[in-house]
């Protein structure tokens, strides 16, 4: 074997010579992007926009783009606006709502929107149809304390110009005209209340993602190489990164050398940061969360319900398993999912390895991680209890939102992976967060990014951070102006300026063909 470690180098060196000459422009390009999710795919395009000369090669192990986290099934499909989601506004200790993180999820969306209708119009996308619908998002609670804490968010959410339009009652027949299929069979007595934003969307993310990276293949020097493996990344004396890229089937490696790279894996993202040792991203842990849906296949059910339906997470429950009754649009296909029913594998992909969680265990992590295990002993407790759940028992869970639902209705489906981040802590020792963490190496040679909410919907804003941070021309005035093409309101607060969120709503539930006529009457009143 020592015989094989001895002439490693030298296959190396000869495998890059090779590809040198083959392609001298691919073996160095300006950018590496590690992934094809939506992540990669919104940085490229955004990348390529603002300079139509950089160089791009994307490495991508599966033989497909966006077949993680940023396909269809495997996420929930919801354009993230706060409107619905009550993880989003926590009850204070004094009573009140907080609403500060849900102003800011609402603002990043509204400049998802403002790319995407970018793209649109710039025919990168054929037809928003493609990708987004109108969905009304709302949110169903039952019990006094619980419809108590709804008046209080709606109240404290409509205040605020980014959630004007809200609708709030209590009244049992109301919510039945809104979603029939939730109130049928259920005790009249029964306190109830319900918020419904019309302004709500479904996204299909993966549609998203095909169309960007379809845009990218047909721009002179990006490169995709589908079942490529990134292994390795090693920081060079003069700052730049060899990336050591495997071809899946022949295991062949290649080198290729960049300037910058981006570590948009998913759930692939925390052994490729550990492997970097950039001291940024030293300390840092994943602890991966698994999921299911359940799906009608019952046309009959499924043409009667047309909302996102999100309640309250049950005590001790991660709040990305906030149970939701959805109406999604598939490729076209009108569907109903009810999930997600959390689990747990040591899988930090879908088609990840078992070993991915040992493995991603280091000197530098090993005590934030028990850390925090120890404190989240009633998450392990919940997983384990999810896990163990039979098919009766998740009907049951669905007959809170559909009592009159059956078993042999519904379908189980296997959702995504998500890993959450797990970081050091002073006072802890270490924290396990349910956001998602953006890590950049100083020089702002290497970004990558960890976690997995609120995700898909937020892209673009966590893409333009990224581009701030590492790259010096986004302060230029070339650069400035080609934001503001893209993204209208850049450089502005959507949040703050109600005038410029209302003219930037307006032009992107037209362009995007969302439904107008009840944000006309907002307008005007
Ligand atoms: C169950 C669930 C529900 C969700 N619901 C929503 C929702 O309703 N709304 C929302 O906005 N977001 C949602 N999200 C989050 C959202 O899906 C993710 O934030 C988003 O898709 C992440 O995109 P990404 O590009 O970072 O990762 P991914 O889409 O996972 O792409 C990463 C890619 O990297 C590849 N890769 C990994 N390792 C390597 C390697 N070493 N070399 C080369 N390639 C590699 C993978 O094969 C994959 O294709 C949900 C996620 C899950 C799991």
């Amino acid at each position: 074997m020592y015989f094989s470690g001895f002439c490693r180098p030298l296959t190396y060196y000869t495998l890059f010579v090779m590809n040198t000459k083959k392609s001298s422009k691919t073996s160095t390009p300006d950018v590496v992007l590690i992934g094809a999710g939506i992540m990669s795919a919104t940085l490229g395009v955004l990348l390529k926009k603002l300079n139509p000369a950089i160089t791009i090669s994307i490495f991508e192990r599966l033989d497909r783009v966006t077949a993680e986290s940023s396909d269809a099934w495997n996420n929930a499909g919801t354009g993230h606006s706060a409107f619905c989601e009550l993880n989003y506004t926590p009850q204070l200790p004094d009573g009140s709502v907080e609403t500060k993180k849900a102003v800011k999820i609402a603002e990043s969306f509204e400049v998802s929107k403002e790319f995407w209708a970018h793209l649109v119009e710039t025919g990168v996308i054929e037809s928003p149809a493609t990708f987004i619908y109108n969905i009304p998002h709302m949110s169903f609670v039952w019990g006094n304390e619980n419809v108590d804490y709804l008046h209080k968010r709606y109240t404290a959410l409509t205040s605020h110009h980014l959630f004007r339009g809200m609708e709030y009652t209590e009244d049992q027949e109301e919510i039945r005209s809104w979603i029939p299929l939730v109130m049928k069979g259920r005790d009249k007595n029964e306190k109830v209340a319900a918020t419904r934003m019309q302004l709500g969307t479904d996204v299909n993310f993966g549609t998203l993602t095909r169309a960007m990276f379809n845009y990218l293949e047909e721009q002179e020097g990006v490169e995709l190489h589908l079942n490529h493996e990134v292994d390795d990344l090693t920081r060079k004396k003069d700052g730049s990164w060899m990336i050591e890229v495997k071809e899946r089937d022949s295991r062949a490696s290649r080198y290729v050398q960049t300037k910058f790279v981006f570590i948009g894996a998913g759930g692939g993202s925390l052994p490729l940061l550990e492997k970097s040792r950039i001291p940024e991203g030293k300390g840092f842990g994943g602890f991966p969360v698994s999921g299911q849906w359940l799906v009608c296949n019952k046309p009959e059910i499924i043409e009667k319900h047309q909302a996102k339906v999100y309640g309250k997470a049950s005590v001790g429950s991660p709040p990305m398993s906030v149970p939701h009754l959805d109406t999604r649009m598939i490729d076209g296909q009108k569907a109903l999912l009810f999930g997600p029913y959390a689990g747990f594998s040591t899988k930090f992909l879908k088609n990840g390895s078992y070993l991915d969680l040992p493995l991603s265990i280091k000197l530098n992590n090993i005590k934030p991680m028990l850390a925090a295990g120890i404190h989240n002993i009633p998450l392990t407790k919940y997983l384990i209890d999810q896990v163990r759940q039979s098919p009766e028992d998740r009907v049951e869970a669905l007959r809170d939102y559909l009592p009159d639902a059956k078993l042999e209705d519904w379908d189980l489906l296997k959702a995504g992976q998500r890993v959450q981040v797990i970081k050091k802590d002073e006072k802890e020792g270490g924290v396990l967060e349910f956001g998602t963490e953006m890590v950049t190496a100083a020089d702002g040679s290497l970004a990558a990014l960890l976690g997995a909410s609120p995700g898909a919907s937020t892209s673009v804003s966590i893409m333009l951070e990224l581009i701030a941070r590492c790259f010096p021309e986004a302060k230029s005035a070339e650069w400035q102006n080609e934001f503001k093409k893209m993204i209208p309101s850049y450089g502005q607060s959507l949040a703050k300026n109600e005038e410029l969120a209302a003219k930037t709503r307006a032009w992107t539930t037209d362009v995007l063909h969302l439904n107008t006529s009840h944000l006309e009457a907002e307008l005007t009143a």
